[in-house]
Parts: structure tokens; sequence; C-alpha cells
């Protein structure tokens, strides 16, 4: 019998100094962004310049680690260029593979370099082998992120038939909305990840004293109330607490959802070529989640 391949880890990079801290902590790879809408977590303070990613890529490489380049935002009608550049800039700098959902963007990255391994981003939302195998086949893709909405049961069908790297979440949040698909955030602030590369932005978001009480509200609508002392989570329309019928809790998802530690030997067993911890919107959640995986808690038990 095969013995499963271990699968990679893949954490997140949201700053270089958080992508040294991946990489010196035993992650085998790291994906990050440009200070642009080009990537689906295009957050102030987050992200990295020319020079930085320079920098990062060089870091990463020159311990034998790999960089994703994330470009996984939808190119705008008016200015699908940006993202062609940032292809050809993630190219120069000797990264892995880019992680795309837009297939304009795919098709050129494979017209114009034809050796560069493509990823299919989450945000594509390809929840079934077919689809996959539809992007394998007109573009050329090597891996496919899966959304969070699959089983495990689910994830093994889809790497039971197909050839395409199968990548899933392993830490983070949920996003129930399967991804690509969300509406929430658009619905709410008039931006999404899929426009503008942010779901809920931190400029539409309020933090409101009321008595002992703290209110977040996220374009104007009241999603939480916390106590003083309680731990406050980033306030995205899906992970608010709405009272319904005189219940109040988290009606959609529960902030920290998504946590396979658990059934970890599963997803090995079942194929997985690798496992991805998602990215944070602060620098303390990026440090926290880094140091999850590289002190090899999340290899635990599946090698
Ligand atoms: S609102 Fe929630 S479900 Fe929708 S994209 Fe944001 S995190 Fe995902």
């Amino acid at each position: 019998m095969n013995t499963p391949r271990r699968p990679d880890l893949v954490c997140p990079a949201g700053s270089l100094r958080a992508l040294q801290v991946a990489v010196d902590a035993g992650a085998d790879a790291v994906y990050m962004g440009l200070k642009d809408a080009t990537n689906a977590r295009n957050f102030a303070g987050l992200n990295f310049d020319r020079s930085q990613a320079m920098q990062g890529v060089r870091y990463a490489r020159d311990r034998g680690r790999q960089v994703l380049m994330a470009l996984n935002t939808y190119a705008q009608a008016d200015q699908p260029q940006r993202w062609f550049e940032a292809v050809d800039m993630a190219v120069d700098m000797g990264v892995h593979a880019v992680i795309l959902a837009d297939p304009a963007v795919m098709a050129y990255s494979q017209r114009r370099h034809p050796g560069l391994r493509l990823h299919l981003s989450v945000q594509a939302s390809a929840t079934n082998y077919e689809a996959i195998g539809f992007y394998r086949e007109r573009y050329g893709i090597q891996r496919a992120v899966l959304p969070r909405v699959l089983t495990l049961p689910q994830v093994a069908h889809v790497i039971r038939h197909t050839d395409v790297e199968i990548e899933v979440f392993g830490f983070g949040s949920l996003c129930v909305m399967v991804e690509g698909r969300c509406a929430l955030s658009s619905y709410a602030t008039g931006q999404a990840p899929n426009t503008a590369g942010v779901c809920s932005p931190p400029s539409a978001v309020r933090w409101d004293a009321e008595g002992d009480k703290v209110n977040a509200r996220l374009g104007g609508i009241l999603i939480d109330q916390f106590a003083a002392d309680e731990p406050r989570g980033y306030p995205t329309l899906c992970k608010g607490r709405f009272d319904v019928d005189g219940d109040v809790d988290y009606a959609l998802e529960e902030p920290t959802s998504l946590n396979t530690l658990a059934i970890l030997p599963e997803l090995v067993k079942a194929g997985v070529s690798a496992i991805k911890i998602e990215g944070a919107r602060d620098r303390g959640r990026v440090a926290q989640l880094a140091s999850l995986g590289g002190a090899g808690r999340l290899h635990a038990g599946s090698q």
C-alpha cells in the first residue's frame, strides 16, 4: 500500500517579517500578495511592494522554500493590464507559482509564460472535479485550492477523480458563501474580495462604546456587541452575532471555526498535496498562525 505523501504546509505572509517567521518556523511554502487589488487580502498595512517581494522571494528560495504569489481577484474591465503586469512581475521575481481565479489572467499567464505553474485560487469556487478538470484542460493548472465548505468525504472524492494537486485550508475560519460567490461584503460595504480584493474593508468598520458594551458595525450595520473585556474578532457580516427568535448567537458562522488538527491524518490519507493556513488581517494573528503551523503541530500525526 502506498504511504501518502506528506502535504506541504502553506503559510500566509502578510509582510516581509511574517514571511521570514513562517519560513523559519517550517513552512514549505508561503503565499503573498502585492499592495493593491490584485489579491484578495488587500488590507492597509499588509502585503508587499516590489522591493519587499523580491527580498521575500530571495529569503524563501535561499532556504529551499517556495513562494506562491496570489493574484486571485478578478481583473477589472477597464484595466486588466494591471493583473497581467503583476503576473509578469511575479515571473521576474522567480516565484514558484501564481494563484489565480480569473480565466483571463490564466489565459494570459499560459500564453505569455508557458512554463509558469498555475494554482487555481479558492476564489474561483471550484467545488467539484469537473470544474477543476476544465481549468486543467483549458489553462493547464497544476493545483486547485478547494473552498472550505467541502466535507472530508467530498475532498476525498475530488482527489480520487483528478490528477490536479489539491490544497485545502487547515486552519482559520470558514467562508460560508463558497468564497468567490459571496455577496455579503458587497451588500454591507459596496466592496468585496473579487472586486476590491477585500472582504469587509477596514474603512467600513466602526467600533463604538455604548455603556459597558462595544458595538461593532460594518457599513453602518450593527453586526456584533461585545462586553468590554471580551475578545473581538474582525467584523465580517458572516461572523456577526444576531438575535434570531430571541437567541443571540453566531447565526451563520463562528469566528474561529476551521481547525482541522483532529482530522489531519484523514486529510493526508485522502491525498491532499498541501495544507494552507488562512491569512489574517492583523500582524498579531499572522504571527500566532505562523507559530501554530511552524512548530510542527500541524504536521503532528501526519508524517
Ligand atoms: S463575508 Fe464571510 S463568507 Fe463572505 S467573503 Fe467575507 S469571510 Fe467569506
